[in-house]
């Protein structure tokens, strides 16, 4: 029998911005020596998030493409002016970058600068939009499922948010959190659903947006992390051998009726400026009037609040900062979390995608 060539590549392709910059955005394909799905990686979309590119740049050497069935492409780097200013976006046609911030005072306002509301092929004059139309044409066409790497502005533990349609397949990306979006909301054409989650799902694909903990910086143990959650998937894609593992609880937190998870949400305040003492870690089920927090005086060094769980509920993201103020929100919790995965407890879903192969024997 005839072996299957496998092989490992970078594509790049030059782009010129309005005001005569010249630069290069690279694709990496691995052809695997066996047939099989075709996943796509997209990271480093809003230049302030650097784990994604990090990892998808170890992942990509790491892996051997002699044990791929199938077609992996990453895209470490989508926007590398934005990584190079670390700003969310790169603001191709002002000509000065602080006066531009001072004007933003939502994502809204970033419009065409926003590269991750330009998919799969929005009409834009930026270069943004170039890099856009590239990439889904390389990468995000043939694929079956597409991963985008993101990164919040602070969190002690990464998370996912997706569309309903492709939950089934979060859990194997290691994280302890999926926050839904809900169902595919009935006008998918609005500014805030052109990302490149939405336009997968809605070219019938899987698509997942991975949120790391950190922008502007890097937090190691999400290297190795990250890319656990990486082959774990590919082994539910049967992509690589071995079974994937579920390794702790998967939370779900979706709104059955409405687009957004908050319903079930709450924010939690302090009502004093001190130093919060958490006794919760994030993703840890609280009962009703369990300790959350004690907010501790800079000045006496005494407990000034106890901050307590309002109803049996989910602690989820904790205030970024070490300092809490008067009326600043300290966290979140959840009432209505639902356990969508438990070690031992979850099984591959029997996806009917385009691809044979991701049927389970
Ligand atoms: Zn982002």
């Amino acid at each position: 029998m005839i072996k299957a060539h496998s092989s490992r590549e970078w594509i790049r392709r030059s782009f010129t911005t309005v005001k005569g910059r010249e630069f290069q955005v690279s694709i990496g394909i691995i052809h695997g020596a066996k047939p099989g799905p075709t996943l796509a990686h997209v990271g480093g979309q809003h230049g302030m998030e650097h784990m994604g590119p990090i990892i998808l740049r170890d992942f990509f050497d790491e892996l051997d493409p002699e044990i791929v069935c199938g077609t992996v492409y990453v895209c470490p780097c989508a926007n590398p002016l934005a990584l190079e200013l670390d700003e969310e976006v790169y603001p191709e046609f002002e000509d000065d970058l602080s006066s531009f911030r001072q004007t933003i005072k939502q994502r809204e306002d970033l419009g065409q600068y926003n590269m991750n509301r330009l998919w799969p092929d929005w009409d834009s004059k930026g270069v943004a939009g170039q890099i856009v139309q590239w990439i889904w044409q390389t990468m995000i066409v043939p694929a079956d499922v597409v991963i985008d790497h993101h990164a919040v502005k602070a969190a002690h533990k990464p998370y996912i948010f997706v569309e309903k349609p492709s939950i089934p397949w979060t859990p194997f990306l290691g994280v302890e959190a999926v926050w839904s979006t809900g169902p595919v909301p009935v006008d998918p054409t609005q500014y805030v659903y052109r990302r490149l989650g939405m336009a997968a799902q809605l070219a019938g694909k899987i698509g997942i947006c991975f949120e790391y903990s950190v922008q502007r910086g890097v937090k190691e143990p999400e290297r190795e992390n990250g890319r656990w959650g990486l082959y774990n998937l590919m082994k539910a894609m049967r992509m690589i051998e071995g079974e994937p593992e579920i390794r702790k609880p998967v939370w779900l937190l979706a709104a059955d009726g409405g687009p957004y998870w908050g319903e079930g949400m709450a924010e939690l305040n302090s009502a004093f400026l001190g130093h919060p003492h958490y006794s919760v870690e994030e993703y840890q089920p609280l009962k009703k009037g369990q300790l959350i927090a004690e907010i501790r005086s800079l000045e006496t060094n005494e407990a000034l609040e106890q901050v307590t769980a309002p109803d049996d509920c989910l602690m989820l993201d904790r205030k970024p900062s070490a300092v809490c103020r008067p009326g600043e929100r300290l966290c979140r919790v959840h009432t209505n979390a639902r356990i969508l995965a438990k070690p031992g407890g979850y099984a591959v879903p029997d996806a009917a995608f385009k691809s044979q192969y991701l049927s389970l024997p």
